[in-house]
């Protein structure tokens, strides 16, 4: 008898959030309205009070930061090539260019010594990555986007439930000046199926949010409306809101639960097989992703296809973007930021989510150490 397959994610929704998200059905309001509301409230509360106000996806989060932030044209915005493109896709979206800076090779995220050095009298802001969830360095980042009168939009999709310091991600380190955009795509450690947040700086009107979000439409108590901005289709449902609450209750137990799989993991993969761990980081980290890179000399598509034979799920969280085609036509090339690259031919992600047993666990342990010999 085949065990079922088990995938490198997957949500876990209870049954008291499914039985309500049938109740909004049911209820005749079924686009943005009260559970929106209510599940701002709730991010607002985890933010140390910060505005936040709730999207329909994560690449919106960080289109409307820019926007806020007033790039455009002629600007240019600074961040990492390995990230999940939406992060430099919303920089060409606002007619602003992207400029990237590799990365640190052991934490992978945005390498902070290089970042200053990157700077030009045209960047505006900084996109920084908490890549698989690990915090970039919150008081090094915003020392040097001070000094130098950057905006930070930090691209939390992947860090909600992670920490810096002792405070959430989502609380401000850049003296509440500070966007802060999250993610609830289905992979993500908090999800709605899609949407996002962002966090507000304080001198950011949460007004001009809203329309940026929803077609630019000013409201008046007499009926009547206004469009002053041009803005876009961005809006969260509440059916979407609903999954989101019920999440939100779950929020420390999941995080709880993935540092103590990443934990097993560093326990039970052989030193012997060559993989090279992530740092093991189990007070900031929230473990959105376990990401070994392979041994050079390991056929990458090779361990993905026969750890798919034993019935597991291998997933590659990403190739260095910077070589995508479009990237490619806008200039970049081999060998611009050979970390990203390097980490990029060689990342895999091993199956980790909430719900995942021991067991589980041991069976991708027990076929890794199978798979990975043969696959030269
Ligand atoms: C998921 C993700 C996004 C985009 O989120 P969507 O909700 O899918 O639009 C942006 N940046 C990073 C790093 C992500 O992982």
């Amino acid at each position: 008898m085949s065990l079922p397959f088990l995938p490198f994610t997957r949500p876990s929704i209870d049954e008291e959030t499914i039985a309500e998200v049938a109740a909004v059905l049911r209820s005749g309001w079924i686009t943005s309205g009260p559970k929106v509301q209510a599940f701002e409230a709730a991010l607002s509360a985890y933010c140390g009070g910060r505005p936040v106000r709730a999207f329909n996806s994560g690449t919106a989060t960080l289109e409307v930061a820019l926007r806020l932030a007033g790039v455009g044209a002629g600007d240019t915005v600074i961040t990492t090539p390995l990230t999940w493109v939406a992060t430099a896709n919303v920089i060409l979206e606002v007619g602003a260019t992207p400029l990237f800076v590799d990365v640190d090779p052991v934490s992978r995220n945005i390498d902070l010594e290089r970042l200053e050095a990157a700077i030009t009298p045209q960047t505006r802001a900084v996109i920084p990555v908490d890549l698989a969830g690990l915090p970039v360095d919150r008081q090094r980042l915003h020392a040097i986007a001070g000094k130098h009168n950057l905006r930070v939009i930090e691209d939390a999709a992947q860090s909600f439930g992670a920490s810096w310091q002792g405070q959430p991600i989502g609380a401000s380190f850049g003296n509440g000046s500070d966007f802060v955009s999250f993610s609830f795509h289905a992979n993500k450690n908090l999800t709605t199926s899609e949407g996002g947040a962002l966090v507000l700086p304080a001198d950011i009107d949460p007004g001009l949010c809203e329309r940026l979000r929803l077609q630019g439409v000013r409201r008046f108590p007499d009926g009547g409306m206004d469009v002053d901005v041009l803005g876009g289709k961005f809006n969260l449902t509440d059916i979407a809101a609903t999954i989101g609450l019920g999440q939100m209750k779950h929020l420390a137990a999941f995080t709880a639960r993935r540092r103590e799989l990443a934990r097993r993991y560093f326990e039970r993969l052989d030193p012997a097989l060559g993989l090279q761990l992530p740092p093991a980081d189990f007070g900031n980290c929230n473990w959105h992703m376990f990401q070994p890179l392979l041994p050079a000399a390991v056929a990458r598509g090779q361990f993905i296809a026969r750890m798919k034979e034993r019935g597991i799920g291998v997933g590659v969280h990403y190739p260095a973007l910077h070589l995508f085609s479009l990237y490619r036509k806008l200039g970049c090339k081999d060998g611009d930021f050979p970390h990203a690259e390097d980490i990029g031919r060689r990342t895999v992600t091993l199956p980790l989510f909430p719900a995942m047993t021991d067991a589980d666990m041991d069976r991708v342990c027990a076929a890794i150490e199978n798979c990975l010999p043969q696959c030269h």
